[in-house]
């Protein structure tokens, strides 16, 4: 183990004092230690074929009271060492899963959390609209699984697919990491899961991430709630899917409230129809955000009578969020955005 502090002659003084505080932390034992890792290699990979649970052994081995045995020079370290490499039994080790989420798109939306457990990952299943800047912040030995519904695909059957491998991975005892765009448990069947995962006694946390409605408000600069213009915020889903009740329209176009609608690319006539049979006004403003918090970034905006034709005019695809109500009226009109190389993404242009 080697460790080297210079300041290529500009402070030796300060370079001194470093070497005595690491002196205090990193003692002379850590080399006993590494010897023994060194000698010790061949078993250890011989015992842990799979390097998620040979990992897991090292991380056990070091957080436990083998280093302070070798450190007090107890005679007791080398049992302790052999118990770990016996008991750490693979097929006892547990598996578990961890739903999080990723964020709308930029990966600086993601936590602090999502990111260690994407680093703690040994398998990663992600949705589609989990870009590849995100993926590449997992372990490089990571197994990454896209499951990303399609157009046109059972997502039924999709799903079920989903439910068995990340039961499978953590039956043979992999840290699973369910990575969702947005938030895992807002419009993701992030909650099927946790049901299925309850069902089959598999151990399971949630990471929150930046839902879609949150994310794009922020990159357009719109409040989603503001004292005088909506004191309500809705997270609507334009689709129900089979089975599922319609909205309650007359509810959803009383005035003063936002409403986020997801997966609506394709509903945006109906939505506009429904909101304004039930009452919304003409002129209510909307925002509707394409690729929301990305480089490629775009926002349309104008009055909810024009909606549908607007979407139309400018090729308005999935992904892409509809913020409708009064508070819209701070988006800026068709705005095409590009990032800055450290900051929120900027606008560049407005067009008519
Ligand atoms: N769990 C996700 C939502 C999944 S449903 C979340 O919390 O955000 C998928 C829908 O989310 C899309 O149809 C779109 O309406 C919205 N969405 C996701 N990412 C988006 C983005 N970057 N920009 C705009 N809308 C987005």
């Amino acid at each position: 183990l080697q460790v080297a502090i210079s300041t290529g002659g500009a402070a030796p003084v300060l370079a001194r004092r470093l070497r005595q505080r690491l002196e205090t932390e990193l003692d002379e034992s850590l080399s006993a230690l590494t010897d023994v890792l060194a000698r010790e290699r061949a078993r250890i990979r011989w015992r842990f074929p799979h390097p998620g649970r040979r990992r897991r052994f090292f991380e056990r081995l070091l957080d436990g009271e083998w280093p302070q045995q070798l450190r007090r020079g107890d005679v007791n370290a080398n049992a302790t060492f052999e118990s770990a490499l016996q008991s750490s039994d693979p097929s006892r080790c547990l598996g578990e899963v961890t739903l999080v989420g990723a964020g709308s798109g930029d990966p600086g939306l993601l936590t602090l959390k999502a990111l260690r457990a994407l680093q703690d990952a040994d398998v990663i299943v992600h949705d589609r609209l989990v870009g590849p800047a995100i993926l590449e912040l997992a372990r490089r030995d990571a197994e990454c699984i896209d499951v990303g519904k399609r157009v046109g695909e059972d997502h039924d059957a999709t799903q079920a697919r989903i439910h068995e491998l990340l039961l499978a991975h953590a039956r043979a005892g992999h840290r699973v990491v369910r990575l969702h765009g947005g938030d895992p448990l807002v419009f993701g069947r992030g909650g099927e899961e946790l049901a299925f995962l309850r069902a089959h006694a598999v151990a399971h946390a949630v990471v929150p991430g930046i839902t879609a409605a949150l994310a794009c408000a922020a990159a357009t600069g719109v409040p989603l709630t503001q004292r005088g213009l909506s004191r309500s915020v809705t997270l609507l889903a334009a689709r129900g899917g089979e089975n599922s009740q319609p909205p309650h329209w007359h509810a959803l176009a009383a005035p003063n409230q936002t409403l986020a609608v997801y997966m609506g690319t394709g509903e945006l006539a109906n939505v506009t129809r429904e909101l304004l049979a039930a009452g919304r006004g003409a002129d209510t403003p909307f925002a509707l955000v394409e690729n929301g918090s990305l480089p490629n970034q775009r926002v349309v905006t104008g009055a909810l009578a024009d909606l549908p034709r607007l979407a139309r005019a400018h090729d308005v695809r999935a992904p892409a969020l509809l913020l409708i109500g009064e508070v819209a009226v701070h988006a800026g009109r068709v705005a095409r955005t590009e990032r800055c190389s450290n900051g929120p993404p900027r606008v560049l242009s407005e067009a008519a």
